[in-house]
């Protein structure tokens, strides 16, 4: 049997995707997927919809979401598969975060729209009620009202870090992040940990409190990873007894990752389930992965 087709990090328009969680479903499954992840920034919101779409198709769906943590300036993203979505610290910690998140957008936009047309309520209209807002929505009212070509465009732009308007987030560190996500159960993998051209986002002592802390995994095939880092991070995997994994990070015609482009191993799919205690894979009728 041909090796299956996994792909452990998609979002969805409970997050900054532009689908909604069951149609992310759906075309992971015309894309052939074996199985796909749900992962959108810092909330669960999306899970009983995907999982009710996954139990019509032959998928799995690996239910999970990537915590928005940071270290001075440096951003860190933490995938959580599995987690038990109840967990009251986990809840409270994303509560906080997607909390944040409307502060520093709300301040981001007031700044742009200094010097721009836009209003919050531009921003708003781009994103589903209770979404965790983040700058691709501030990116696409910018589009809307023609301030900017298309989403990658803005990212580049007016929402770049060094054009003036940028503002981080409040968000946990990494370590807590790590921490949180094995408390509830799930199992921690760091997203995209060389996909900044200054190098990768984490040190090696850093890696090593949080490999103490319960981390699992790295995600080591992505797009954003420059060569030079992945080389590290598969030495970092070896030397720490890391899993690997591979993944699109799509996020439906927000970005032009495309689902499957990066795939996980089976082992490390198994490696996940066997760990996690919060909760199970969603299977649908004739998955190849259960
Ligand atoms: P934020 O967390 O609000 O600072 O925004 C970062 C998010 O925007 C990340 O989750 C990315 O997936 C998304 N993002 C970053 N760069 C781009 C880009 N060039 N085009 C579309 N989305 C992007
Ligand atoms: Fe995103
Ligand atoms: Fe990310
Ligand atoms: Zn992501």
């Amino acid at each position: 049997m041909p090796e299956a087709f996994i792909d452990l990090h998609a979002h969805s328009s409970v997050s900054d995707g532009t689908e909604r969680p069951a149609d992310l479903v759906r075309a992971a499954a015309v894309s052939g997927l074996d199985c796909v992840a749900l992962t959108d920034h810092d909330t669960t919101a999306g899970w009983a919809e995907a999982s009710d779409a996954a139990r019509e198709l032959p998928l799995t769906l690996v239910p999970g979401l990537e915590l928005s943590t940071r270290t001075g300036w440096r951003s860190v993203h933490v995938l959580g598969y599995l987690v038990d979505p109840t967990d009251p610290a986990l809840v409270a910690e994303t509560d906080a975060i997607r909390d944040g998140r409307l502060t520093r957008a709300r301040s981001m936009v007031d700044a742009i729209g200094r010097d721009h047309p836009i209003t919050w309520d531009d921003v708003l209209a781009e994103a589903s009620v209770g979404a965790t807002i983040g700058r691709p929505h501030i990116a696409d009212a910018l589009v809307r009202l023609g301030l900017e070509t298309d989403r990658s465009a803005a990212f580049g732009g007016i929402l770049h870090p060094s054009s003036g308007y940028y503002e981080p987030h409040d968000a946990p560190t990494p370590l807590r992040g790590v921490e949180l996500v094995r408390a509830a159960g799930g199992v921690p993998v760091i997203a995209h940990p060389a996909a900044s051209s200054r190098g990768i986002v984490i040190d090696e002592p850093m890696l090593r409190e949080l490999v103490d802390a319960g981390l699992g995994g790295l995600e080591v095939d992505h797009r954003e990873n420059v060569a030079e880092g992945k080389r590290t991070l598969l030495e970092w995997a070896e030397r720490y007894g890391l899993f690997v994994t591979g993944s699109s990070d799509y996020h439906g015609t927000g970005k032009p990752n495309r689902l499957g482009e990066h795939r996980t191993a089976r082992r490390s799919f198994d490696t996940i389930v066997g760990q996690a205690t919060g909760s199970v894979p969603v299977v649908g009728p004739g998955s190849r992965l259960s």
